[in-house]
């Protein structure tokens, strides 16, 4: 019997935070892959049989000690309110402490419908699956907070999209599942009482030091700043930055359209529904600032004077692009070897960045020629990288530490689109070999593997995949 040691907090809140709903069986669970690295930190003990296992992770076999349930929250969808989503396709198995003493989620996505499905039929295909599996633990080598893959399951049922396609359930790791839109469901009902529990559980959870609403808004504001500005730095775009993709844990969640972008395009929009680019690659910092004005307002009523609150949480609204320029900045510096960036070196950046993008430069793979001496060869004219080159080196000549600096925050490897569709494409096939190839590749994003070349290329035209889905 696979053993998961369960302390599950979430469960012994009231009822109406959630909905207690089984995972619906399927037909013929067969495993994918495990995490076992972080199965060992979640200190769960993994039998040899992976059918075994498969019966687990798809959830046909529901494990001792698990309080299975979907939970209730709100959200803000491409910035209209939708007053109750909640979890129509995931179900909280429970939460285990770690080896490290962290308390996390241990979820099922794709396992069958809740009372929170609306028209969804509560499941999710293959690629989906597949994407964040490998996008979400690549996120975490590149140093990212974020949720992590614990396993993949295919069902061995087929599942309605654009076409019949292959089912399959992942079981997703998480600080917590605790959204902006978590807190703006009972904020919306106008139950205090549920707010107010909420905050506590909140609190003890992920700030133990916080002593009132006004510091957990200063604290979730803090990470997300933090947590944006990686992403820019990497080249990430989440594509779906809906209230309710947002944790208040601080962690990258939800990686449904996300993709990394090639050519450097500040315009950079993947996913299918995000028309009207609300959610580019550029956009990022501004939506998050805009989520966090939502977590203002669904905190304001914990406050014992809610009008003096709204002054001062617009206030911590306002100053936060200022948090994020600064993370930003440091991010960009440290990309061109800058450990203590000044004032001018930001120009530099910006030099840099618009010189890549007249010159339709790899946005990934500039950075990591930077410290490889052949950054020219990514500039569609290469001899306009030579001026701001003159000035960069004139800079560094101060940064003893720049080359090490630089293969320490430029990747030389990303899950590119590409990549992963093609991975998708194979696993619909039978073949599992390039996504285990690409978990194995990305697991030491910063090392220059000489046999993992060809993942390092931009697409070539017909590679191009220029819109991502949902699933
Ligand atoms: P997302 O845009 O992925 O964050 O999903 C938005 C909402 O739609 C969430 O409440 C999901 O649980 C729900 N949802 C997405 N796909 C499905 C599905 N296939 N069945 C049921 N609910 C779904
Ligand atoms: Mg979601
Ligand atoms: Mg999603």
């Amino acid at each position: 019997m696979t053993y998961i040691p369960f302390d599950n907090s979430f469960a012994a809140l009231p009822e109406g935070f959630y909905a207690r709903i089984d995972p619906t069986p399927v037909a013929a669970p067969s495993l994918l892959a495990v995490n076992r690295g972080l199965a060992k930190t979640l200190q769960i003990a993994l039998p040899d049989d992976e059918a075994e296992i498969a019966q687990i992770f798809s959830g046909n076999t529901v494990p001792n000690g698990a309080a299975p349930l979907a939970q209730l929250y709100a959200g803000h969808q491409f910035g209209h309110f939708n007053p109750q989503l909640g979890d129509g396709r995931a179900i909280l198995l429970g939460e285990t402490i770690g080896s490290d003493g962290l308390r996390r989620d241990i979820q099922l996505k794709g396992s069958g419908p809740t009372p929170f499905s609306r028209n969804g039929d509560g499941r999710a295909w293959l690629g989906p699956v597949l994407r964040e599996y490998v996008v979400s633990e690549a996120m975490h080598a590149l140093g990212v907070p974020t949720t992590r893959a614990l396993a993949a399951v295919r069902t061995g049922q087929d599942i309605a999209r654009e076409a019949m396609l292959p089912g399959a359930v992942l079981t997703r790791v998480a600080a917590s599942h605790i959204r902006v839109g978590t807190f703006q469901i009972f904020a919306a009902r106008r139950d205090a009482k549920a707010l107010r529990q909420l905050y506590d559980y909140t609190v003890q959870r992920h700030y133990p030091d916080v002593k009132d609403p006004a510091e957990l808004l200063q604290k979730v504001i803090n990470r997300q700043a933090a947590l944006v500005a990686q992403w820019l730095s990497l080249g990430f775009i989440h594509g779906v930055m809906n209230t309710d993709n947002c944790t208040v844990s601080g962690e990258t969640i939800d990686y449904g359209p996300c993709a990394f972008m090639d050519v450097y395009d500040p315009q950079t929009v993947f996913s299918s529904i995000d028309r009207n680019g609300r959610y580019a690659y550029a956009a990022q910092a501004d939506i998050i600032v805009w989520n966090m004005a939502q977590l203002a307002t669904a905190l304001i009523p914990l406050m014992p004077d809610p009008d003096a609150a709204v002054t001062q949480f617009t206030e911590k609204v306002h100053a936060m692009p200022a948090l994020i320029r600064a993370e930003y900045e440091h991010r960009f510096a440290a990309k061109i070897g800058i450990a203590n960036p000044r004032p001018a070196d930001k120009d530099l950046v910006t030099a840099l960045l618009t010189l890549m993008h007249v010159n339709g430069a790899d946005f990934t793979n500039t950075f990591r020629a930077l410290s490889d001496g052949n950054a020219r060869d990514q500039f569609s004219n290469p001899a306009a990288f030579d001026g701001w080159s003159t000035d960069w080196q004139q800079r560094l000549k101060e940064e003893p530490g720049a080359t090490e600096l630089m293969r320490n925050s430029n990747p030389a490897v990303i899950p590119r689109n590409h990549r992963i569709e093609q991975m998708i494409a194979a696993a619909v096939a039978g073949d599992d070999a390039p996504f285990h190839r690409l978990n194995a590749v990305l697991s030491r994003p910063y090392e220059s593997d000489p046999k993992a070349e060809d993942l390092r290329r931009p697409p070539t035209p017909a590679e191009v995949v220029a819109a991502t889905y949902c699933g």
